[in-house]
């Protein structure tokens, strides 16, 4: 056995490594530079922890791991402590005091991995320590993980990051591994650029998620919609929903909270301590809904969210992916849910045209807003289209909407030219442009008010579309401003107030030629692919113990309790002390001696020797 995989086995209890993991770590361990592209949920942790306590027991001295995320640093090191690994961190939240314990141990050799904050590497005194265990051979590997921070291309771009090109010229010869779950190939050269990476071996995971189901339905009412979702499938779990804006946030945590769900609002307009005690709840409470901006997820490893939800669309696929990459990191089932409609096309098309940026900025940012509609009017295989954006070939999941209840799709072309030629015969007729809602009135051939008031009751496509639905012809909108054949602009009030109203572009031609043709889903079906809840004799199970028998089932749930209590004594996560899976994996083996936990995914040699006597206590008390 190589000493890679003992270590694996030993330290953290599993059997074998997954994906590139095993070549990614004995790449560094035999000294090389990688950088490392893996999903979010695809095991990047191992892929420096697993060489950095190798390199430590060949006598390499302590790996350093920079990381942004100081709230999570506490949880990190303690899990490492949990399996027995010597690990520590050296950030702004610690007391002079113990920043000085850490670095008296770190001039010893006591530590295996030290997690430091990217601007605390810059500081001349931390750059001295390393200054002298580089003297003296003990510096064993740079990991730099969230490496897409060094890019203005990324999302969570960190000016900090940049002196990271200090590690190759100061201390050349350490090996450096870079993670980041950023596929973007722009982002993916900068970070090479930056980091001095240009040596480094690629290693790219399928970026795959066999376990997140895709669901993306059409927005009618978001709230009704959000909370029928969660209690008709994800009662008592633990998920995140995410939103555009603050006040947003604020409205729906509240919403949900009084409809009886578990929920807590994270964005940055709120207090530093209030996010971080949500974020902590979250993390060491069960089954809460975190409803957040975009400003909180990264980091956060906890395995057992069981969905992420999207009330409006993102920017993007790497987003999205990103995003709802968050659910089901334990490898069991989780749903990715999008509600979307014409209005998150017109918000997201509006945030481009009004940004500062340059031209060519801002088309790049219409290419990747164009990715993400087409995916979200998609009636094919949502998986195939995301992986496909990602440079991936796949055939079609069977896990997601489209493919476990094919939608029935409709002709639209030619509704699509007679709604654009009513476009263009209104503004012909009126000479200024007018919202959807008139234009569909007109094509409806609804006698309005503003219809009389304009004539345009004599146009002669007035009631052209009689046949057609209010919400037809809203997928019709939506779909022709999704795919540029109708374009938006802006029309400024003198009250102050502005509306949209629709024109004619470039690309309307060929549609209105019939030449493109529209094709378009059916009203949406009802909740396609539902999961009917788990119910045991304590309320709902997570998926990890659903299939157990009645007897493990208990032991099951006295086992969580016991790992509650722990998890608070300990002040981590239960997630930290054993997962739902090694819980449930424990229950159904029914162990009367410590031989009958070995092997078990999760158990490893210091949580065996820490827990294992306890745990065989809470199974007998169970039977
Ligand atoms: P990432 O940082 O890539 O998002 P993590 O490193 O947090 O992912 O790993 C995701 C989950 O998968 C963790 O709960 C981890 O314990 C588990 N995991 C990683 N590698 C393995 C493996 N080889 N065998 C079993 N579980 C693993
Ligand atoms: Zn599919």
């Amino acid at each position: 056995m190589s000493a890679a995989h003992s270590v694996l086995k030993e330290v953290f209890g599993y059997e074998a490594f997954r994906g590139p993991q095993e070549a990614i770590a004995l790449h560094v361990i035999g000294g090389g530079d990688a950088l490392v592209l893996m999903p979010t949920g695809g095991g990047k942790s191992l892929c420096y922890q697993v060489p950095a306590i190798v390199r430590q027991q060949q006598g390499r001295g302590v790996a350093i791991v920079v990381s942004p995320l100081i709230a999570l640093m506490h949880d990190q090191v303690g899990a490492l402590h949990e399996a027995g690994v010597d690990a520590a961190f050296l950030n702004s939240s610690l007391s002079y005091d113990e920043a000085q314990d850490v670095e008296l141990r770190l001039q010893t050799g006591a530590i295996t991995l030290l997690y430091a904050a990217p601007e605390r590497l810059n500081t001349p005194r931390f750059l001295g320590l390393l200054d002298d265990l580089y003297a003296q051979g003990k510096l064993s590997l740079f990991a730099i993980d969230e490496a897409h921070c060094v890019s203005q291309w990324g999302h969570d771009f960190r000016p900090e990051y940049r002196a990271l090109t200090v590690l190759h010229e100061r201390y050349p010869g350490v090996p450096r591994i870079a993670l980041t779950a950023t596929a973007d190939a722009l982002t993916r050269e900068d970070i090479v650029e930056r980091l001095q990476l240009q040596e480094a071996r690629l290693f790219i995971s399928s970026f795959d998620r066999p376990n997140i189901r895709y669901r993306i339905e059409e927005k009618k009412d978001v709230t009704t919609q959000l909370l029928r979702f969660i209690e008709r499938e994800h009662a008592g779990e633990a998920g995140v929903v995410y939103c555009q804006s603050r006040k947003r946030v604020d409205e729906l945590a509240a919403t949900l909270a009084s409809a009886g769900i578990n929920a807590l609002p994270y964005h940055a307009g709120l207090d530093g301590a209030v996010r971080k005690k949500h974020q902590d709840r979250f993390l060491r409470e069960e089954g809460i809904v975190m409803v957040a901006t975009i400003a909180f997820g990264m980091g956060i490893d906890k395995p057992d969210v069981r969905f992420v939800a999207h009330v409006d669309m993102p920017k993007n696929i790497e987003g999205y992916y990103q995003e709802t990459g968050r659910a089901g990191r334990d490898g069991l089932p989780a749903d990715a849910w999008m509600a979307y409609g014409l209005q998150d096309v017109v918000n997201q098309r509006r945030m481009i045209d009004e940004s500062p940026a340059g031209a060519e900025f801002k088309a790049a940012l219409r290419g990747k807003l164009d990715a993400l509609l087409a995916l979200a009017e998609a009636t094919d295989c949502r998986r195939v289209r995301l992986l496909a954006y990602f440079d991936e070939a796949s055939e079609p999941c069977d896990n997601c909407d489209n493919c476990l209840n094919p939608p029935a799709v409709w002709d639209a072309t030619d509704a699509a030219r007679k709604l654009l030629s009513t476009i263009y015969r209104v503004q012909q007729a009126s000479h200024i442009g007018f919202g959807a809602g008139h234009l569909m009135d007109v094509l409806r051939g609804k006698a309005t008010e503003k219809v009389a008031q304009f004539g345009h009751e004599k146009l002669s496509t007035f009631g052209l579309g009689a046949d057609l639905s209010e919400q037809q012809l809203r997928g019709v909108l939506r779909q022709l401003v999704a795919t540029g054949a109708v374009g938006l602009e802006k029309v400024h009030l003198d009250n102050g107030h502005s509306f949209e109203t629709l024109a004619l572009t470039d690309a309307s031609r060929s549609v209105l030629r019939g030449e493109v043709p529209v094709r378009l889903r059916e009203t949406v079906a009802a909740a396609p692919g539902e999961r009917k809840r788990r119910r045991s004799p304590a309320g709902t199970l997570p998926p990890a113990a659903a299939s157990l028998d009645q007897a493990a089932q208990v032991r099951f749930i006295n086992l969580k309790a016991w790992r509650a209590e722990v998890a608070r004594e300990h002040g981590l996560p239960a997630y930290v002390i054993f997962h739902d899976a090694t819980l449930a994996a424990i229950a159904e083996r029914c162990p009367a001696t410590l031989a009958d936990l070995q092997g078990i995914s999760g158990m490893g040699a210091k949580k065996l020797e820490a827990y294992g006597g306890e745990v065989l206590r809470v199974c007998g008390s169970a039977s």
